[in-house]
């Protein structure tokens, strides 16, 4: 059964592009990551298994830009939309900038840099910040320390509530994602018919169905509809 729709609730739908401009390369853009890198070589369990050692420095590197990179004026205009709303806000982002923007409910569907796992089922979680994890650290069961992070081919985390979250908002504002990366993409399908439904990027290969376009830079698009969703709310 779908959920009721509440007035007051906002779900913010983050990919990264919104990072780009506090310096975080986006994966598919021209100057993207997997242009430098092969995906299958750093971000699938076959490439883990194939040089763990590739992996980690891989991630080491992302950690350490994510830590040293600052929110940018679009992460602080969301966050600015927590004192007059319900706000939920589901990331595929694994860098942080959203917490550090000062947002309180954010629903990581990727993990995040700022943590390392064991690699046995059930694994401890330890948070690092910007500590490189390197072969041979262990986990507290005795396995190696991996980012925590999910990889091409692992479960996506908290789907079915982002789900939920998406079918009860009354708004719903997706930024900078290229939506291609499933089943993170496919939550879009949730929001409902009579919602608000705004997408921000670039450039969009396919608006989804019933979503208003603003095509440009998240830095100067975001803070205005949020402007704008905060004198509403008044
Ligand atoms: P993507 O690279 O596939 O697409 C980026 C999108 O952002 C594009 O549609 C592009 O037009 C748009 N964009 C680029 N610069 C923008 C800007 N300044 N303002 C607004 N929009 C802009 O990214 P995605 O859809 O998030 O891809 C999914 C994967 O990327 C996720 O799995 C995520 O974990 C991973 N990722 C995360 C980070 C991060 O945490 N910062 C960085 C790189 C990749």
């Amino acid at each position: 059964m779908k959920p009721e729709v509440q007035p007051n609730k906002i779900v913010v739908l983050s990919g990264a592009g919104l990072s780009a401009e506090s310096g975080l390369p986006t994966f598919r853009d021209a100057n993207g990551l997997w242009n430098n890198f092969s995906l299958e070589e750093v971000a699938t369990p076959q490439g883990w298994a194939a040089n763990p050692e590739a992996v980690l420095a891989f991630y080491n590197e992302r950690r350490l830009s994510a830590y040293q990179a600052a929110p940018n004026a679009a992460h602080q205009a969301i966050a600015a939309l927590d004192a007059a709303y319900d706000v939920v806000i589901i990331t595929q982002n694994v860098d942080g900038l959203h917490e550090r923007a000062g947002s309180r409910n954010v629903i990581h569907l990727h993990g995040q840099l700022a943590w390392a796992r064991g690699t046995s089922p059930l694994p401890k979680r330890y948070r690092i910040d910007a500590a490189p994890v390197s072969l041979g650290q262990l986990c507290e069961d005795g396995t190696q320390l991996r980012p925590n992070v999910v990889w091409f081919g692992e479960d996506v985390q908290h789907m079915d509530e982002a789900r939920q979250h998406v079918a009860s908002a009354a708004r719903v504002l997706v930024v900078g994602t290229s939506l291609s990366v499933f089943p993170a993409a496919s939550l879009v399908k949730a929001a409902r018919g009579r919602a608000q439904k705004v997408i921000n990027s670039l450039a969009m290969k396919r608006v989804p169905f019933g979503f208003t376009f603003l095509p440009g830079k998240a830095t100067s698009i975001v803070p205005a509809l949020v402007q704008t969703w905060l004198e509403q709310a008044r």
